[in-house]
């Protein structure tokens, strides 16, 4: 009874305070407020913390001899560390994969990615950031954007600045994998920042986003049919280059970006994964590719072969009919090279769907899009396809975090991250691999944090989600539709709560009605996530409210 009254004490109104005070003091530790496991502040919190710079994770340890046993049992059969691919797709919709309810349902079937679904793992609460270059943050490298300072997404001219982070591909390219990243980057442009100065033994793609380079598309007369704007909209500082770097090699840019070019680049990324693959499997190294697709963010052209493809025949549809059919080509090799027992795949989307661009964006059975932190915003597919070691037709709504992705595929690749990153830095990820390993292996994650940028935006914990502050479109009626555009914060009086699963739009608050949720639960939980930033001083400014 005690401890429940002390967490009742670090209620929302603490919780508020610690972040509110780090806000403004960032070195300052809130009194009262140490590091410790999440069972310390409520009963109803059971997660762990193993080490003080790493999230506090559930202890399940049947399900982790498990995994560790078939990843023995691998490595011994195979004499190789497994290798990993993570295919992102930029902009994609949590329901435009047929596996979510999409597919076939919306004239453009995705057989290939439903496939990874059917004989692998799928799970229906995988979160990412409100945008790109964040969710591309946490995945790289475990930490949630607010800590990295990678907070918003750029054009041209990108100044974020990676290089002092630890990425995933710099650990694993020390432990003797190959490295690569495909596609799209978008984590800065700067000399110094880029993927090959960062870990990546090999690169192929741009370093921002499409839309940057494609300011004649066809949709856009005020800039076509206005040359002297055109000249100066291409005239902006800013890298436009296709690039090609090798460690050995040195980095070259291939070509300029533009409208023309831009509706093949997802085949030529495809090639060169393709080649990577190829080489690695020769080389007798494994692997770890990040395959980061340039569709279907806006703006989408198809490439020829795939023009017309889908039922309502628009661009965006046959895009994604592009993206499963990339899918189905890399996860074919795999078959084809006999490695697929021995290469641990996860499938994504980096963000909600592009509302903005309507027509031209996807769906979502969620309130909200890309841009809030509503669920629409940032719940996103996530399918983990292994074959031999996930049983196959498994799904889960277990929690998994986009920065999860660093500790899972470090600790699949036989690496400690303890050992692995500087113990002066705060990692959000959680080892998930007996998540995935075990056949009905739970989720190790017991908390979600939501941040729209550098303001605090709310936590989920079981199927509760609080909401401190919420990005409303419009007057907020529900047939408001958009995402960054037309778009404002509103701060409750309360904080907005929710029940995901009796209502997963997010409609209706229920603090007051279920405030033992937010008295012993999500009041700790933000409570601890902000003594986390006062004892690790992010480098971004936060905001709370
Ligand atoms: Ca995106």
């Amino acid at each position: 009874m005690k401890r429940i009254i002390a967490a009742a004490g670090l209620g929302v109104g603490v919780a508020a305070a610690a972040l509110a005070q780090q806000a403004q003091s960032p070195m300052s530790v809130p009194a009262g407020l140490t590091l410790g496991s999440m069972s310390r502040v409520s009963p109803l919190l059971k997660a762990e913390r193993t080490h003080e710079n790493f999230e506090p994770a559930l202890v399940l340890p049947k399900q982790e001899q498990t995994a560790q046993a078939k990843l023995e049992a691998l490595f011994k059969k195979t004499g190789k560390r497994p290798n990993i691919l993570i295919l992102v797709v930029d902009d994609l919709g949590y329901g435009d994969v047929g596996a979510y309810g999409g597919g076939e349902s919306l004239g453009a079937p995705t057989p290939h990615i439903d496939r990874l679904a059917r004989e692998g793992l799928k799970l229906t609460s995988t979160y990412a950031q409100p945008s790109c270059t964040p969710t591309r943050a946490a995945l790289n490298t475990g930490r949630l954007p607010v800590r990295s300072g990678l907070l918003t997404p750029k054009l041209l001219n990108d100044t974020a600045d990676v290089s002092s982070e630890t990425l995933a591909s710099r650990v694993l390219s020390s432990a003797g994998y190959r490295t690569a990243m495909s596609g799209k980057w978008h984590l800065g442009e700067k000399d110094g920042s880029r993927p090959w100065q960062v870990g990546f033994d090999e690169f192929y793609g741009f370093l921002g986003v499409a839309n940057a380079y494609q300011e004649e598309h066809p949709s856009a007369p005020d800039v076509v049919n206005d040359p002297e704007l055109l000249a100066e909209l291409r005239s902006m500082p800013g890298d436009r280059n296709l690039w090609r770097a090798s460690k050995d090699g040195g980095a070259k840019p291939v070509e300029k970006i533009n409208w023309e070019n831009s509706r093949d680049l997802d085949e030529k990324f495809a090639d060169f994964s393709e080649d990577f693959i190829r080489r690695s499997v020769k080389a007798g190294k494994p692997f770890y590719l990040s395959h980061n697709f340039s569709k279907v963010h806006y703006f989408n052209m198809p490439s020829k072969g795939f023009v017309g493809r889908s039922a309502t025949k628009d661009v965006y549809r046959d895009s994604v009919i592009e993206v499963d059919d990339i899918v189905g080509r890399l996860t074919h090799l795999l078959e084809e090279l006999k490695i697929a027992d021995n290469t641990l795949v996860f499938f994504t989307s980096d963000n909600g769907p592009e509302e903005d661009s309507y027509p031209e964006s996807g769906v979502t059975p969620f309130r909200g899009a890309k841009g809030t932190t509503l669920e629409g915003g940032v719940r996103v597919p996530g399918l983990f396809w292994w074959p031999g070691m996930i049983k196959p037709g498994r799904v889960s709504d277990g929690l998994f975090d986009m920065t999860d992705m660093f500790n899972t595929s470090l600790v699949v690749a036989g690496v400690d991250p303890a050992k692995s990153v500087p113990a002066d830095r705060y990692i959000d990820g959680i080892d998930q691999s007996s998540f995935l390993l075990a056949d009905n292996g739970q989720s190790a994650r017991e908390a979600v944090y939501l941040w729209n940028a550098d303001l605090f935006a709310g936590v989920r914990w079981r199927y509760y989600k609080m909401a401190t502050s919420e990005i409303r479109v419009g007057s907020g009626n529900v047939r408001d539709f958009g995402g960054l555009d037309n778009a404002e914060v509103v701060t409750p009086l309360n904080s907005f709560m929710y029940n995901l699963y009796l209502d997963p739009r997010e409609r209706k608050s229920i603090l007051i009605e279920k405030a033992w949720v937010p008295s012993y639960a999500l009041g700790p939980l933000v409570a601890l996530h902000g003594a986390t930033m006062a004892k690790y001083p992010p480098k971004a400014k936060i905001r709370f409210r």
